[in-house]
Order: C-alpha cells, then sequence, then structure tokens
C-alpha cells in the first residue's frame, strides 16, 4: 500500500502547537503525522499553510495566530530567524533556558534514565551581543559587495550590519572592512562561476583584551592592492593586531584552507579567561561566550573536585584553556588535541601564564587514551570537551579502562551527551547529580552542559 501523508501542499489546517524541535521550530501533528512550523510556539492555536510534504513530515507556515504563548516576545528582526543567526529571538529568555533544560531532561527520560536530574540553565544577564567571533560571508548584491548572512538551507546571502548576537564592535568591523573592499573594488566571490577574490570575513576580538584578529579568505592567492587594504584596517580599526589572509580555493562548505599568510602584525591574539592570558591563532578552538566561559571552567574545576595532588587528562583540549586552568589545582595535566595550531599554542600558553606541570599531545584523543592506558597512565580525573559527535567508543572504553574517580563530560549535544553517559555506566560510572545546562549560545537552540560521572 502506497503511504498518503494527511496534509497536502497549499492546504491550510487549524492547528495547535505540541512541541518545539531542537531547531527552534514548532510541532504540529495531524494524525501522528509532524508538521514543522518556524516561528511557532507550544499551546499556540495557529491557522498553518502547508507549504512542504515530505515522506514522513511536513512543514508549514503560520497565515494567522488564534492564541499566542506567554512566552512569546516581539521579533527583533525578521531576518534574525530567516538566516538562523538566532531562531529562537521570539522566546523569552527565561523559557529558553527552560527549553534547554527540558530538551537534555527529555533525552534521558527516552532512554529510560529516569533517576538523571538536570538542573535549570545557568543563563546570561545580558543574553546578546555576546559572541567574540564571526565568520561573514561576502557576496555580490545588486552588483555590489556585500556581507551579511545566508537565508535558512540556501546560499542567497541577506544584506546584514547588525548581527545581534555577536560582540557590536565586531559588527561594526565588518562593515569597516567591507567599505575598504569596496573602495579597492576587490571582487567578491561568485559561488557559481568559482570567481573572485574574497569568499569571507573572520573576525575574531579579545572580550578582555580587546585585541582584534581580522581573517580575509580568498578564493585566489592574490588579493589586489593587499598592502592598501591592510594599512586601512589598521588605520580605521586601532584594535587590529592581526591581519591574516587563508587561501580556501576549494569550492567545499569547509571555510578555511592551509595556505596562511600574515598581512600585517601577529599571529596570533590574546585574550584573558579566569585571569590567565591565551594566546589564540586564526584556526584554532576558541570558545565563543567569553562570560559563559568563565562560568563553565569554574563549574568544571568545582566538579572535578581537585585537592592539588591529581593527575588530570583534559581530552579535546584546544589551546589549552581548560587545562590550564585544572593545573593550578591538580598535581599534572596531560591534553590531547587533534590540531596541531592549537597544541603549538596550548603549549605557548603555559609558559606564558607560567605553568609547568602540564604536558601537550597532538593526535586524536581515542588513539592517545588507548596509549596513555597501555602505557600505565593513571589519571584520578579525566575531562572531555569532544565536538557535537560526542565520544568514540573506544575512547570510553580506554577511559573506564583507566579507572578515574571522576569522569567530567563538558557537551555541546545532549544527544550524543546521553548516548555516551549510558555506556559510561555500562562501564562502571554513575552519574553525580545534577546534570547542569550553561546557556553558550543565547538566542538559539544549542544546548551546552556539564556531566560529571563517578566510579561506582
Ligand atoms: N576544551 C577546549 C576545546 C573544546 S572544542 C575549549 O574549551 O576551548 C573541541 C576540540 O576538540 C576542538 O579543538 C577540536 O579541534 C578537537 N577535536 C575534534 N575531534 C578530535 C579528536 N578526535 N581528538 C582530539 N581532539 C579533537
Amino acid at each position: 500500500m502506497k503511504f498518503r501523508a494527511p496534509v497536502s501542499k497549499n492546504e491550510t489546517y487549524d492547528v495547535t502547537i505540541m512541541d518545539l524541535t531542537y531547531q527552534g521550530m514548532g510541532v504540529a501533528k495531524i494524525d501522528s503525522f509532524p508538521i514543522f512550523v518556524a516561528n511557532s510556539l507550544p499551546g499556540e492555536e495557529i491557522v498553518m499553510k502547508v507549504t512542504k510534504v515530505a515522506k514522513t513530515y511536513a512543514f508549514g507556515r503560520v497565515m494567522e495566530w488564534k492564541s499566542k504563548s506567554p512566552d512569546r516576545v516581539e521579533d527583533k528582526d525578521a531576518q534574525y530567524t530567516q538566516t538562523g543567526i538566532a531562531p529562537l529571538q521570539h522566546l523569552a529568555y527565561p523559557a529558553q533556558l527552560e527549553f534547554k533544560q527540558h530538551q537534555i531532561q527529555e533525552l534521558f527520560y527516552k532512554v529510560h534514565l529516569n533517576s538523571v536530574e538536570v538542573s535549570p540553565t545557568i543563563g546570561m544577564d545580558k543574553p546578546y551581543g555576546y559572541r567574540n567571533k564571526a565568520q561573514i560571508p561576502v557576496r555580490s548584491v545588486n552588483g555590489q559587495l556585500t556581507t551579511g548572512f545566508y537565508r535558512r538551507n540556501s546560499h542567497d546571502l541577506v544584506p546584514m550590519e547588525d548581527f545581534y548576537i555577536q560582540d557590536p564592535e565586531i559588527d561594526k568591523a565588518i562593515v569597516v572592512v567591507r567599505d575598504i573592499l569596496r573602495k579597492y573594488h576587490t571582487a567578491p566571490y561568485n559561488e557559481e562561476n568559482h570567481t573572485g577574490v574574497i569568499k569571507t570575513i573572520m573576525v575574531r576580538r579579545g572580550h578582555y583584551s580587546h585585541e582584534m584578529m581580522i581573517v580575509l579568505i580568498t578564493r585566489a592567492k592574490k588579493i589586489p592592492m593587499n598592502f592598501e587594504i591592510t594599512e586601512e584596517i589598521r588605520k580605521q580599526l586601532p584594535e587590529v593586531k592581526s591581519i591574516i589572509q587563508n587561501v580556501n580555493a576549494a569550492q567545499t562548505n569547509v571555510l578555511m584552507g592551509k595556505e596562511e599568510k600574515i598581512l600585517w602584525g601577529s599571529a596570533v591574539i590574546h585574550d584573558t579567561l579566569l585571569g590567565q592570558n591565551f594566546a589564540i591563532s586564526a584556526d584554532s578552538f576558541y570558545q565563543v561566550n567569553p562570560v559563559q566561559t568563565e562560568k563553565l571552567y569554574e563549574l568544571a574545576i568545582k566538579k572535578a573536585g581537585l585537592t592539588g595532588n591529581e593527575t588530570v587528562i583534559d581530552a579535546y583540549c584546544g589551546i589549552g584553556t581548560i587545562s590550564l586552568a585544572m593545573a593550578q589545582h591538580a598535581k599534572t595535566v596531560y591534553g590531547v588535541e587533534i590540531v596541531d595550531k592549537a597544541i603549538q599554542d596550548a603549549k605557548i600558553n603555559a609558559k606564558l601564564n607560567k605553568i609547568h606541570n602540564v604536558k601537550f599531545f597532538t593526535g586524536k584523543a581515542e588513539e592517545q587514551m588507548d596509549k596513555w592506558q597501555h602505557d600505565g597512565l593513571e589519571p584520578d580525573v579525566i575531562v572531555v570537551d569532544p565536538p557535537r559527535k560526542g565520544l568514540a567508543t573506544e575512547f570510553i572504553t580506554a577511559a573506564t579502562a583507566m579507572t578515574p574517580k571522576k569522569v567530567v563530560y563538558v557537551s555541546c549535544n545532549p544527544s550524543t551527551l546521553v548516548r555516551d553517559v549510558q555506556l559510561f555506566m555500562e562501564n562502571g560510572y554513575h552519574v553525580d547529580q545534577p546534570v547542569v545546562p550553561i546557556d553558550q549560545f543565547p538566542q538559539t537552540p544549542h544546548v551546552e552542559s556539564v556531566t560529571v560521572l563517578v566510579k561506582d
């Protein structure tokens, strides 16, 4: 029998929104068939028009609200939802925090871990203007070099100057750089023909240091008039300490290429986290929300329960921010990270802060853990802060075989967190209550949290 969806494209339906997805879309159901509707919130009664029907779900658009959620706040700008920069902007901030707490809680319930408690989300006093890094595509719009952001699920550039969740000084810098590129007739990248010079402007700004790095990511090896462009950037943006060209001639979604030239100044900028100084290079990972990162690290340190005698492993250590923060409270810290440039930064950062009880290694965390285990390393605490895909099974096998007293799991993806926690539980660990969400990405549905696993 052929399956027939209970809804048809372009038809309208009266529905009540039941749920909110991880992407921040409202969910309505007709005969158990889910329809995802942007800009709608749980409890809202709406008239919805179906815009697309797939096999197991459909998309719809709000035509009219019959009732609105008490948690709804006015949009700052429809473009922030269109582009996906701030897909939760219509949800009041306290409700965003609850949404994130419930997301994690629900995922634990789903696998019948009903005893795992998730505490309220630690939020921000000022939940906007927080990002210390921007990656802004450059394209031609109406024949003019333009900066902005892509419309969701497309590569159409929506011109934009105020990005709402970014440090406003970064927003200003992007406009300045854009105008300089316009002045020198730099050709914006054309994705269809794979022509043009400049693809992306990346800006990083130290929250405390106010040091700024500008990275011009280009298709072409040469930027015509690059000397004049660099001079003007320096003159107009006195905070700039580093101007870098990164060449990425490939036609991929990967942002940065391998070839990097310093056009002016230093290869790194510096910033401070919990009073320690960090050198950050263009392609190293550095947490984007400095205010919340300090709360996150403080919590991770407290939960690790360090007394000064412990051996600690910081897996996925980036430029060594967690390692160095923990080193002050531990005997020895071992860090491992896959990006060699980040490890080089980490070593410089240890020197910069006069910390001698850390050792950094470049490599895959899962392989290094295996090596350490075979070498007989006996960590008391393992800290992990993996990317969205979470931990490899081999990682968990090696980690639990080393029988640390505690594993502090910093997660940016609750689905893989819950999957991995189950594996730890099968290997003799239990969750030290509660799991604590920390809002690193206000106005977006991203959920960060700290979970502590303790040896049974
Ligand atoms: N703890 C750091 C970085 C966390 S982000 C901080 O708070 O700043 C995750 C890091 O894991 C990134 O630096 C990324 O380069 C690294 N990474 C990704 N896959 C990895 C793997 N298989 N092994 C080791 N590191 C990896």
